[in-house]
């Protein structure tokens, strides 16, 4: 049987064959400019605010991981606790830094996003440690997955397909949620044979307090920016109160550009959908790419400024820092 495999609308290469990743190894497609540190005495400027702890809140784990608050209810997106990101234990990317929490020291979780399954989004370990301790989550994830999570005896799991809406009810928090899967320009696959048979996206999660719409959050996983999918979940999610949004893994720019965004895309992707504040991710835990883990703010800090923004808007936060949202 021929297996089904999901394509990029507005791409049609996105170079990522075995032989496209020795070509990155080989320095084909290097920048022409060398990338520098940022200046030694670069930091971006990041407010200090007191948390108050019945408004909404997010911490940065690490990598893609947040663990988000709103009105009791806790999501957490993309977990990873693992040391390196690989089908392998003692190869492979290996993590600069420790987790903010561990899994032990974590509160009751209720939900849980996966936006694919490449190794450092879907970590066996970590969903196998998190199933174990809080065995009624409920785990959203692309087409492609369920079968995945059943083979670990995973039941509570929601397919989506992209622009699909489900509604998240937690009768003991009262609290009531839509879920919608959204567009991303990426792609799938843990071994050489299973490229693209599931989907990649992201999420909009919109709260309803008494059955009307409260805070809105986008967890953006990992993409490439092209110029439709963004305006277009802007104009149908138009109150976006919080993007969690990459900004790593961007150099060499002609190798990373098909799949993933800038610190420069992810300032157009906070302002296509019009983000009230933005807080960057797939940076600083694992080498992926060529820009060291210092660069990725000072980036940002560019690209902000490039654009006339203020800069609080768009958060490029240590592990463990929690704000308000
Ligand atoms: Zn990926
Ligand atoms: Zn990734």
């Amino acid at each position: 049987m021929i297996k089904k495999r999901y394509t990029n609308p507005y791409i049609k290469n996105i170079r990522r064959s075995v032989w496209h990743f020795l070509r990155w190894q080989w320095g084909h497609y290097d920048d022409v400019l060398p990338i520098a540190a940022p200046p030694a005495d670069f930091s971006y400027p990041v407010p200090r605010k007191e948390i108050k702890p019945d408004e909404p809140k997010v911490v940065w784990v690490n990598h893609s991981t947040f663990l988000i608050e709103i009105d009791g209810v806790r999501i957490l997106t993309d977990p990873i606790w693992a040391k390196r990101c690989s089908p392998l234990s003692f190869i492979g990317p290996k993590r600069s830094h420790d987790p903010s929490l561990t899994i032990d020291g974590l509160p009751e979780i209720d939900a849980v996003l996966i936006s694919h399954n490449h190794y450092d989004h879907l970590d066996v370990q970590s969903v196998k440690a998190l199933n174990k301790r809080f065995p009624h989550i409920k785990w959203f994830v692309p087409v492609g997955l369920r079968k995945w999570f059943e083979k670990r005896g995973i039941l509570h799991v929601k397919e989506l397909r992209w622009w699909e809406e489900t509604f998240l009810h937690i009768p003991s928090k009262g609290a009531k949620f839509w879920i919608s899967s959204v567009p991303a320009q990426h792609h799938s696959g843990r071994g050489l044979f299973d490229a693209n048979q599931s989907l990649w996206m992201g999420f909009v999660v919109k709260a309803l307090r008494n059955g009307s719409p409260n805070k809105c959050f986008y967890f953006v996983g990992d993409t490439a920016y092209n110029k439709y999918d963004f305006k277009k979940i802007g104009e149908i999610f138009p109150q976006i109160d919080l993007c969690l949004c990459p900004i790593g893994t961007y150099k060499p720019s002609r190798f990373m550009l098909t799949v993933h965004s800038s610190p420069e895309d992810a300032v157009q992707i906070h302002q296509d959908v019009k983000s009230a504040l933005s807080i960057g991710m797939h940076w600083k835990t694992f080498k992926l790419s060529d820009e060291g883990p210092s660069r990725p703010p000072y980036d940002l800090y560019l690209a902000m400024k490039k654009y006339n923004l203020t800069l609080e808007k768009f958060l490029p936060l240590e592990p463990g820092i929690e704000i308000n949202w």
